[in-house]
């Protein structure tokens, strides 16, 4: 018989002896788990060719521009380019929206399955089946056997046994069971293997002889909602546990923090005063709108109690002002990885734009870096639907970031945006020098007006120079879309002589 993966277990198999009574299995194993029959069928249309197949694993209901589905929905993924949520199309309607991937699982994955629990612990184990009926049972990866699987079940009342009168009959058994990788089977005596654990768990409902008891139903689980996304936006002020401070916003400070316990979360709060509620749930209906790996995602809000908070995912490496800024970073950063940087900013833009925002605040303090490097645009505080924009003239804006039109006159753009990406380029390529180094505001306004333009930094590659140069043209109809400029980032070093910079 085959490489069990975790040899030398010793406990959690019964210790009853297991005679071995039914032919094993003649059909060849599988290398995908086939889905439960009992669990539910796949409908016809949902034909095994379709690509990323992928089936709901609870009810979701209410968030806003998502697609509502209902627990064993079966969808079609379009899109997995963000990490949290997936565009896809559920197969019984074709209507289309974006779904959290945390509510969804891979088309006959474990995870698929209401008995496999993915993240729980040997104790809770122990304690869902107490509420569960007799003969209840549940999977989870073995704790302390890698690779393999642990069945957990409530013992019915009449089988409990024990060998001593004075101990309680133990009511929680819990098994290992093991995969055979040669022969790809599941077994917990190796002279039973199954071709998948559905099938095991199938085998030990219908024969008692086995374990001296038969499995009953799964077990009940304590909440069934995923931790990372909220079953609402608006969550409970007593599920945000506030962690160390990560910064300081203009209308609060923002914190590190966990959601429900578990998920790592960052928190911006605001002060009570600074922002009215409705212009804080203004920022916070654009976040909802925009899903895309490069964009901060909105994870939840809180505005039933002060501080209102915006819920996000959490940026290990801040402000990409900051990250840059770092010695460490300096030296570790070559222009491949700036240009890598570049690239990712210009992506989460071209989303913008073709969304039809303009963000008007775009620069290296507004956009964050997480552990993986990965940069993500953020601060939609004075973002607008794309109409063009005209601020009045008492409107404070941060001149060295400001496209001349928009400085002088007020019009704001997705172009006016490209204008702030070309200044973008210089913090990232400079190390987060300021731009205009040596000028005040005054003087970057009538240099504008002049069309006069920053100086190549030192050790800025031309092309990337020149890059930076085509999104500071004058009129703003001559400057690049940002889906120009992803490619054109994205391609920098193909034909380029720039092999030095790499
Ligand atoms: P404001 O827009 O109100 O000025 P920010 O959103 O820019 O505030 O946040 C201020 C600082 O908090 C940032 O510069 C960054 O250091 C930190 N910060 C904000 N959001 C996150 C996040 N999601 N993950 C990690 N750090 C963050």
């Amino acid at each position: 018989m085959g490489n069990c993966c975790c040899k030398g277990a010793k406990e959690d198999i019964s210790t009853k002896a297991v005679v071995y009574s039914v032919d094993p299995p003649s059909q060849p194993a599988q290398d995908v788990t086939p889905l439960n029959p009992y669990v539910h069928q796949p409908p016809p249309s949902a034909s095994k060719a379709v690509p990323n197949h992928y089936v709901a694993l609870y009810d979701y209901e209410t968030a806003v521009d998502s697609l509502p589905f209902r627990k064993f929905d079966e969808f079609q993924i379009i899109d997995f380019t963000t990490t949290d949520w997936f565009l896809a199309r559920k197969l019984t309607d074709n209507t289309e929206g974006f779904v959290p991937a945390s509510y969804i699982a891979e088309f006959g994955s474990l995870k698929t399955y209401p008995w496999y629990f993915e993240v729980l612990s040997r104790k809770d184990a122990g304690v869902m089946l107490n509420k569960s009926v007799d003969g209840s049972y549940l999977v989870r990866p073995s704790e302390t056997k890698p690779g393999c699987f642990s069945l957990s079940v409530k013992v019915p009342e009449m089988s409990k046994q024990t060998d001593d009168p004075n101990k309680k009959p133990n009511s929680i058994k819990h098994y290992i069971i093991r995969h055979s990788k040669e022969n790809n089977t599941f077994f917990i005596r190796q002279q039973m293997p199954f071709k998948s654990i559905a099938e095991l768990l199938e085998f030990f409902k219908s024969n008692k002889d086995q374990l001296g008891y038969q499995l009953t139903e799964a077990a009940k689980p304590l909440s069934s909602l995923p931790d990372l996304v909220v079953k609402t936006w608006e969550i409970d002020p007593k599920d945000i546990q506030l962690g160390a401070e990560l910064g300081h916003g203009a209308f609060g400070m923002v914190y590190r923090g966990t959601l429900k316990g578990q998920t790592q979360v960052a928190i911006k709060t605001f002060k009570p005063g600074t922002m009215d509620t409705e212009a804080f749930l203004e920022e916070a209906d654009l976040m909802k709108k925009l899903r895309h790996k490069n964009i901060l995602s909105l994870l939840a809000i809180q505005t039933k109690a002060e501080p209102i908070m915006i819920i996000t995912e959490l940026m290990g490496n801040g402000a990409l002002l900051d990250y840059v800024r770092k010695p460490a970073t300096k030296q570790i950063l070559k222009v491949k990885d700036q240009i890598d940087m570049a690239a990712q900013c210009a992506d989460g833009m071209a989303y913008l734009e073709i969304s039809g925002f303009i963000h008007r605040d775009l620069a290296a303090r507004n956009v964050l870096v997480n552990e993986s490097r990965q940069c993500k645009i953020a601060d939609f505080g004075l973002s607008k639907l794309d109409e063009e924009y005209t601020a009045s003239n008492t409107t404070r804006f941060p001149v060295k970031w400001t496209a001349p039109e928009a400085a002088l006159y007020g019009n704001y753009s997705i172009k006016s945006d490209v204008w702030s990406f070309g200044v973008l380029l210089y913090e990232i390529i400079t190390f987060g020098r300021v731009p205009y180094p040596g000028k005040n505001n005054k003087e970057v306004l009538d240099m504008l007006e002049t069309e006069a333009r920053m100086e190549k930094p030192n050790n800025c590659p031309d092309a990337y120079y020149g890059l930076m140069m085509t999104c500071h043209k004058q009129d703003p109809n001559d400057r690049p879309t940002f889906e120009t400029l992803k490619f054109q980032l994205e391609d920098y070093f193909f034909g380029t002589t720039d092999r030095e910079y790499q």
